[in-house]
């Protein structure tokens, strides 16, 4: 027996103990790698769990799980929650998560069911899905990007910063969604003196001009002095619709007989009786300017809004986009209009 083993003296017990040291620690990590997965594994299926007899429609003792039903189950499951079925699409991704064995497939259905959760309105379980993959995967960008939306709409906006510290470590540019959280902190916030809001507010625009919009909006709330002050010219396009919609009253005429572009605005209105001497270069408004100095009184300006980043449509105007949640992104864009003839609905 001692034949086969050199002595202790020899160097080549030192590299046999070497090597044996390696395939011990080799082995010890891996084992721990497979302890933690099935930990996590089991944190899983236990949060599913929970929700899984209000959800699940699908009788998972009678359907047993085949891999194969993976993808037709997931473009069902995504059908429902496009076609705004979220009932439907939860309790499919609840039954596909918890029986898929991968965890790559596991999370990709955990995200879906957190998005889902989001848009049914179902936030806080959203938040907790969104909480227990971020346990397990802390560098996933897409979970940590809907987490903070999820914040933001929950009002919690310290929470929603906290999600951005790992999104610059992992290299993204958060600065606009940064911008954004301190604007919806400072227009939430009802213990700071009004004056005081106002000056942040000014501060929060100096810092980025594309909160120009919303904190011209929130001016005029506040004290339209201060909103006709940083009245911009070469920024109408931003806020056609809220100088269209303003009355009569709430003009600032002294701003206004300074620019141009909001002598036509006001003339097309009706509130001034001077035609405006130039043209605005907003080819709906001057259209309107023409016809009305022709004696066609007709013409309004229709609003609707353009979301730049997935180009959705819609009836009003959006700080974040609904569709692609981006922020600053919907855009107001004019038309031409006509005046709805006021008709007697009486029945008398
Ligand atoms: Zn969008």
């Amino acid at each position: 027996m001692e034949s086969y083993l050199p002595n202790t003296d020899d160097p080549l017990f030192s590299i046999i103990l070497l090597v044996f040291m390696g395939l011990l620690i080799t082995l010890g990590t891996y084992m721990w790698d497979l302890h933690k997965k099935r930990l996590n594994s089991d944190s899983l299926l236990g949060f599913l769990n929970k929700f899984e007899s209000q959800e699940c429609v699908i009788d998972t003792k009678t359907l047993p799980y085949d891999h194969s039903m993976l993808q037709p189950l997931s473009i069902l499951a995504k059908s429902h929650e496009m076609s705004g079925e979220y009932h439907k699409a939860i309790s499919l991704y609840i039954y596909l998560a918890k029986s898929v064995s991968d965890h790559k497939h596991k999370y990709a259905l955990m995200e879906h069911l957190g998005d889902t959760y989001t848009k049914a309105g179902l936030l806080e379980r959203a938040r907790g899905v969104y909480v227990d993959i971020l346990s397990s995967n802390p560098r996933n960008i897409a979970v940590l990007y809907s987490l903070g939306d999820l914040y933001q709409m929950l009002h919690k906006y310290n929470e929603a910063k906290e999600t951005t510290i790992p999104l610059k470590i992992l290299g993204e540019d958060t600065s606009r969604f940064e911008a954004f959280l301190n604007f919806e902190t400072l227009q939430s916030n009802r213990k700071i003196e009004q004056m005081q809001k106002i000056e942040n507010l000014l501060e929060l625009l100096r810092e980025n001009e594309e909160l120009y919009r919303l904190v011209f909006s929130q001016l005029l709330v506040l004290d339209s002095t201060k909103a006709w002050a940083i009245f911009d010219s070469t920024k109408v396009s931003e806020i056609i619709d809220i100088l269209w919609f303003r009355d009569e009253s709430q003009l600032d005429m002294q701003t206004v007989n300074s620019h141009d572009i909001l002598k036509s605005i006001y003339y097309a209105k009706g509130y001034l009786s001077i035609a405006p001497t130039k043209r605005s270069g907003h080819f709906a408004l001057d259209m309107i300017v023409s016809a009305k100095q022709n004696g066609n009184d007709s013409g309004i300006l229709n609003f609707s809004y353009v979301c730049d980043e997935c180009k959705h449509n819609f009836a009003s105007y959006f700080k974040r986009c609904p569709n692609c949640k981006s922020v600053y992104s919907v855009k107001v864009e004019e038309q031409i209009g006509k005046k709805q003839s006021k008709k007697n609905h009486s029945l008398l």
